[in-house]
């Protein structure tokens, strides 16, 4: 059949042929859905979780410089040794451990690839994988793809905190992962070390391997330290840990993250990665590794980030919202319910059309769409941003 046929039956708007849904209970990403009507309707985009501020020149300096120095090919195939060179020197300092810049360590295409590739290398059909509901919505459909089985663990309102007992009922002899992200987008939760410690004796004596999303392991407030499994001794050994430079730079939009793991897990990670990504930008990647040179530029991020929530919360502080905690992340949940009676989805429209300002409702982030009447805004933005919004939300009365 020639080509111009095809083009030809496909521009008619025949159906050439109906494809078998691999992913068909999966829709479009929130995030997709709430930023374009954001930008549909003119609103104040507090939706999708990206800055509305600048990175520091520097880095852009850095990064033409590297591009007019010619470092305009291939990266080696697990990222730039000197960035390599930058996270575990970050990683050590921070949290103890040394991983192996050769073998231990792989740039990634934004955090979003490292779990993708991750769950993709160690999952195959009948395998289990545990996650904590809400959860990131860029997880089941991964798990699904490699042939997977979700298991679902709840995280309950108001305080979603993980059930261990839960847990320990749901392992068994198919569970081939555990997906964790503390803090936890998007419940702005942070786990304690005695969850770690949980987490640990559970899965000890197990093949489980765990996949820890910390991309927002910068951002914990009020004095709490994150806990990191890299930071674990026995968790760092089965576990693969993911970042992403996006959150902590403020350039979510480079998609630039990495992964540490021991060498085992880390050879196997590297066979998917190679075929799904092979590399990541080169001119960036020599651009981060010299800005990691100054560790006050993440160092100083939960302080930034929290100025930005209390600022943020008060200014919230007399509307009909009803704002729960936010612990970490740049995230903050609010209950609607004095304000409106609509599930969560609708409300999150009605917000976005005819307030002007977007938010995520959190029903996304559950299988079932479970509605407890709660929305997620950003505030990693500036304050005439936050401003703006919180004006339009002090409007809103029942
Ligand atoms: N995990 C979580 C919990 C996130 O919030 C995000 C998005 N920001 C990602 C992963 C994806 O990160 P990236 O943009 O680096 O792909
Ligand atoms: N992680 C961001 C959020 O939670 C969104 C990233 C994306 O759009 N894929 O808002």
């Amino acid at each position: 059949m020639s080509r111009n046929f095809r083009k030809a039956v496909v521009m008619s708007g025949k159906q050439w042929f109906t494809p078998k849904p691999v992913l068909a209970n999966t829709g479009t990403t929130i995030f997709t859905v709430m930023s374009r009507l954001a930008q549909e309707c003119g609103a104040i985009n507090l939706s999708q979780g990206f800055p509305d501020f600048n990175a520091e020149d520097v880095l852009f300096e850095r990064v033409l410089h590297w591009m007019r120095a010619g470092f305009n090919q291939y990266a080696p195939m697990a990222g730039c040794l000197p960035l390599r060179a930058a996270v575990a020197g970050k990683v050590e300092a921070l949290y103890g451990t040394i991983y192996d810049v050769e073998h231990e360590i792989t740039i990634t295409a934004g955090a979003t690839q490292a779990l993708f590739t991750a769950v993709i290398a160690f999952v195959g059909a009948g395998d289990e994988v545990i996650v904590f509901e809400p959860v990131y919505d860029a997880y089941c459909p991964a798990i699904e793809l490699a042939g997977g089985t979700v298991v679902r663990m709840q995280l309950a309102a108001p305080d979603y905190r993980p059930d261990w007992a839960a847990v320990a009922a749901a392992i068994g002899p198919r569970t081939r992962m555990i997906m964790i992200n503390s803090p936890h987008n998007p419940t702005a939760t942070v786990w304690s070390a005695d969850d770690l410690a949980q987490l640990a004796a559970l899965t000890r004596d197990t093949g489980i391997i765990v996949v820890s999303d910390e991309v927002y392991e910068h951002i914990v407030f009020d004095g709490g330290a994150h806990q990191s499994c890299a930071a674990h001794p026995e968790l760092a050994a089965r576990s693969v840990v993911v970042s992403s430079f996006g959150k902590t730079y403020h350039i979510t939009g480079w998609k630039v993250g990495y992964v540490v793991a021991p060498r085992e897990l880390m050879s196997e990670f590297r066979k998917v990665h190679q075929f799904n990504v092979f590399t990541v930008n080169t001119p960036v990647q020599l651009a981060l590794a010299d800005y990691m040179g100054d560790a006050g530029r993440y160092l100083h991020l939960s302080a930034f980030y929290q100025d930005k929530r209390d600022h943020f919360r008060s200014a919230l502080a007399g509307s009909r919202f009803e704002l729960l905690s936010s612990h970490g992340t740049y995230f903050q949940l609010a209950r609607y319910g004095a304000i409106s009676a609509r599930p969560d989805t609708a409300f999150c429209e009605w917000l976005t059309r005819e307030v002007g300002v977007a938010a995520i409702p959190v029903s996304a982030f559950f299988a079932d769409g479970r509605d407890e009447g709660v929305i997620r805004f950003c505030f990693a933005k500036n304050e005439v941003t936050l401003d703006a919004a919180c004006e339009r939300l002090l409007r809103l009365h029942r």
